[in-house]
């Protein structure tokens, strides 16, 4: 049989000039029994047209700020560096996903995008705009839980992990501000940041704020979240 084709998009290296992927994201998806891609750095809509036909899913990785511009705010000093060439794609990509309903995965950055792309707003920099006693960029080991997430009741990831809290990872200095319409919250942070979102009247349109890929070894509730996302990768 074969396997569910999931592109990744491009992990980007402005200072070498490179392109480039972490093996958590191919692991987790091979894990899960997908055949993952990395996909080129591209906003062409023909070649996005053809990746979309040729891709059962797609997976949105981390990276680094969505430039302020895109939800109509100036970039503050805190902002950090932003890859407008990424954001290009991204933003396109994103929405072809969406109007042919291919299910996507958004990781960090990914559900910070999908918010953008739907008109939601970030906090450009949690630390010094919404500061908080919840440490949402951990020190390493980055496979260790760093704070606990509520489930809200009655969503698909309340029924995936069958609890109301989940112990996630947490990399991240900016995160959604105002969340997006079409967008619905799946699971929040203690200090109220929405850390996991989906589209109800999607497929699979599902965004996360922590790093599952980081602990498919030692956590059953990455192994379930990457199994859900490939088993709709049909
Ligand atoms: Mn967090």
């Amino acid at each position: 049989m074969k396997k569910p084709l999931i592109g990744l998009i491009p992990l980007v290296d402005v200072e070498r000039d490179s392109y480039w992927m972490m093996p958590p994201y191919f692991e987790a998806l091979e894990e899960a029994g997908a055949l993952p891609v990395m996909l080129p750095l591209t906003a062409d809509e023909g070649a996005l047209a053809q990746i979309l036909e040729m891709c059962s899913g797609l997976l949105f990785t981390g990276g680094p700020d969505a430039d302020p511009a895109l939800y109509g705010e100036e970039k503050l000093p805190a902002c950090g560096l932003v890859v407008p060439r990424r954001d290009e794609m991204e933003l396109r990509l994103f929405r072809m996903a969406l109007a042919a309903d291919k299910p996507v995965l958004g990781i960090c950055r990914g559900i910070q995008l999908f918010n953008v792309a739907l008109g939601g707003t970030l906090w450009q920099d949690l630390p010094s705009q919404a500061p908080s006693v919840i440490q949402h960029e951990q020190k390493p080991p980055y496979d260790q839980p760093a704070h606990k997430v509520s489930i809200l009741p009655g969503t698909p990831l309340a029924a995936l992990l069958g609890r109301a809290e989940a112990n996630v990872t947490s990399r991240h200095h900016q995160a959604i501000k105002a969340l997006a319409p079409g967008l619905q919250a799946m699971a929040c942070s203690p200090d109220g940041l929405v850390e996991a979102v989906w589209m109800p009247d999607k497929r699979f349109v599902w965004g996360v704020q922590w790093h599952p890929e980081h602990t498919c070894k030692t956590s059953e509730d990455s192994r379930r979240l990457f199994a859900a996302f490939v088993e709709q990768c049909v």
